[in-house]
């Protein structure tokens, strides 16, 4: 069982240059399941890395515990926790060549000959690097050089893979490529990996589950597809999902209706329930770009929530347009279809489809619902 416990897991720093402490990590508390796909997100300094390190037995966390399947490892040196960590900058040995490189952390557990080169072959196999176990690191391309750091990990055989943004030095294209190949490796090494990046879009593709985090705490843990339509507060609705939701500062009028600037909408019967408690408040609304149509192209969604919006840009994707207005201070974005066009300073009815509307406290930026 390769399970991992985090309770109450805080870490502070003491920061030298101002004196007192700073805190990476605060009260965090959650289990990673046995053979899951985990990932932490959030933007630099969140304390993703911190956590991962924790894990590791390489940082120290200054109160709680942390679990690897039954045991408390909280004084468990690294090299007996049973995890292989890959980092965002591969650390291989450039002297040394490909198999060499696969064989190093072999060689230093003593393990025999035989089961070394059984294990090597077995990692280069999957990982397509059979032709190049006599290159040096330098004579290959970024995305071998990373499923290198992998096959380093793999020959391990750990219960444990740990990944600190792996994927961060490569092209956009081969990061798609990688992905897809990391997705087919957890599949077939059926192992826990716990995964660290600030990309949401690799966070949403790769895990099976996410820790959202920001100024190290903890604000969702969910899968992608929950954290897409049940976003916890407003951090997390901004941060998942690209391009990100959009706010609009709200009144709720009444019961049913919702004014946005000079703009009334009427909210949609089955939702008018759900937070009588704020009828006559400010709110903030949110609302995700693909939610907002062209009028001519809003088929399949209900009509009856729309504006003549002076459009501010566009910008052509191909497959659909990206429309930016302002409505009070905030910049608005609607992902519209590709046939949808408008010239810049034009008005144009759009369509609001607030069947999909959040609302959001204005205090404490948690959803209403
Ligand atoms: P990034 O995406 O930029 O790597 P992160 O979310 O992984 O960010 P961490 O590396 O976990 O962030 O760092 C969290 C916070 O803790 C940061 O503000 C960082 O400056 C601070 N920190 C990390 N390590 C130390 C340290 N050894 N001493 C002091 N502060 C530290």
């Amino acid at each position: 069982m390769a399970s991992i416990i985090m309770e109450n897991i805080t870490k502070t720093f003491v920061d030298e240059k101002r004196g007192g402490t700073f805190t990476a990590v605060n009260d965090a508390s959650f289990e990673i399941k046995d053979k899951e796909f985990l990932v932490f997100v959030g933007p630099s300094g969140c304390g993703k890395t911190t956590s991962l390190r924790m894990i590791a037995g390489l940082e120290r966390q200054t109160s709680g515990n942390i679990y690897i399947g039954d045991k408390v490892v909280n004084n468990m040196h690294p090299k007996d926790r049973d995890i292989a960590m890959v980092f965002q900058d591969y650390a291989l040995y450039p002297h040394m060549t490909i198999e060499q490189n696969l064989e190093f952390g072999l060689k230093n557990m003593k393990t025999s000959k035989e089961e070394i080169k059984k294990k090597v072959q077995y990692a280069s196999r999957i990982l397509g690097l059979d032709e190049m176990l006599d290159r040096k690191p330098k004579e290959l391309s970024g995305g071998q050089r990373q499923r290198v750091a992998v096959g380093r990990a793999i020959v391990r055989d750990p219960k444990v893979f740990l990944f600190d943004e792996p994927l961060s030095n490569l092209d956009a294209k081969l990061r798609v490529q990688m992905r897809i190949e990391l997705a087919e490796l957890h599949q077939r090494l059926g192992a826990t990996i716990v995964y660290v990046t600030h990309d949401q879009v690799e966070a949403m593709t790769l895990g099976e589950r996410i820790v959202v985090m920001n100024k190290g705490e903890v604000q969702q843990i969910a899968s992608p597809r929950e954290l897409y339509r049940n976003p916890a507060n407003m951090f997390v609705a901004g941060f998942i999902g690209s391009p990100p939701m959009n706010f609009f500062d709200a009144v709720l009028e009444t019961a049913s209706t919702l004014r946005i600037g000079d703009i009334i909408f009427t909210i949609p019967e089955a939702l008018v329930k759900q937070y009588s408690d704020y009828v006559g408040k400010k709110v903030i609304l949110g609302l995700r770009p693909e939610d907002i149509y062209d009028e001519e192209f809003a088929f399949t969604v209900p009509t009856n929530n729309k504006a003549a919006i002076k459009v501010k840009a566009m910008e052509h994707l191909g497959g659909e347009n990206l429309v930016y207005f302002s409505i009070g201070d905030r910049l608005i974005t609607a992902k519209v279809h590709g046939e949808s066009f408008v010239r810049p300073g034009e008005a144009k009815n759009y369509v609001f489809n607030l069947d999909k509307m959040h609302l959001f406290d204005i205090e404490t930026e948690k959803r209403i619902f």
